[in-house]
């Protein structure tokens, strides 16, 4: 095993996510409170004491309301890009043990090797990450998992980024019809979740799945799914309608709030 991967909750009011590898466990995202987050970890036999750092794709809440109740375990590393890291601390009176990484770069962290890449959201400047660890030596050589969700499309980057790891976190927010009957959301919040800088619809994420060429991929999650313009039935409903293409992988959809058994891989 090279890493396992746990998603502790993914969905539009909260997400975050533990990689464990052989010599660091790390933090995708931070979006539950502290308190919360311990408890997460808890329950997957974990505990915050225990998790190196965190890494942040963007400042929107549902990623970083954590931060907050995180900062008095001063041993905890956050890592973001310097626009993100801005936000984020604008909201805190405390300062968390910042890592500032340049968006595009890649960089290591212990036996991670970590690059992140600029997706299209409404952030200052949100990322994508690819997590690469294991020995080179061994069978697999290194293991990689892209963890890609808040873009409003896929765009050619993206693409070449995520088309060869073994493990892709893709978001599949919304069913678009089940977002244009929603009666609680005005039409500009329609507009602002289903634009080029929103959110990534089931059909958007089947089409990707379907369309890009030769992936290597033996595992996809579809998450951060909407709690109100989507469910686990729709995005299978989806996946099931999808292309008569025999996939080479496996599919597992986070259901909004549920921690998911850890995959290892
Ligand atoms: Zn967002
Ligand atoms: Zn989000």
């Amino acid at each position: 095993m090279a890493m396992r991967f746990t998603i502790l909750g993914s969905s539009s009011s909260g997400n975050c996510s533990l990689l464990a590898t052989q010599h660091c466990k790390i933090l995708i995202d931070a979006g539950f409170s502290g308190r919360q987050l311990c408890r997460l970890l808890k329950t997957v036999g974990e505990s915050i004491e225990q998790v190196d750092a965190v890494f942040l794709t963007h400042e929107h809440s549902d990623h970083t309301a954590g931060i907050r109740g995180l900062c008095r375990f001063r041993h905890l590393k956050v890592y973001a890009n310097r626009s993100t890291a801005r936000a984020v601390q604008s909201k805190l009176k405390r300062r968390p043990n910042w890592k500032l990484f340049e968006t595009g770069s890649t960089f290591a962290f212990r036996d991670l090797e970590i690059t992140s890449f600029a997706i299209p959201h409404d952030a200052y400047d949100p990322v994508g990450f690819i997590f690469k660890s294991g020995r080179d030596a061994s069978l697999h050589g290194k293991r990689s998992l892209a963890w890609v969700t808040d873009l409003g499309y896929v765009s050619e980057l993206i693409k070449q980024r995520i088309r060869k790891v073994d493990v892709l976190v893709l978001e599949a927010n919304h069913d678009t019809q089940m977002l244009a009957r929603d009666p609680r959301r005005p039409w500009p919040v329609k507009q602002r979740i289903s634009g080029r800088h929103g959110h990534l619809s089931n059909e958007a994420a089947l089409e990707l799945l379907d369309t890009l060429e030769d992936p290597g991929w033996e595992h996809v999650f579809l998450a951060h799914l909407s709690k109100d313009c989507n469910s686990v039935e729709k995005v299978s409903q989806n996946v099931s309608n999808g292309t008569n293409r025999e996939r080479s992988y496996r599919i597992s959809v986070a259901p909004p709030g549920e921690t998911l058994p850890p995959y290892e891989f």
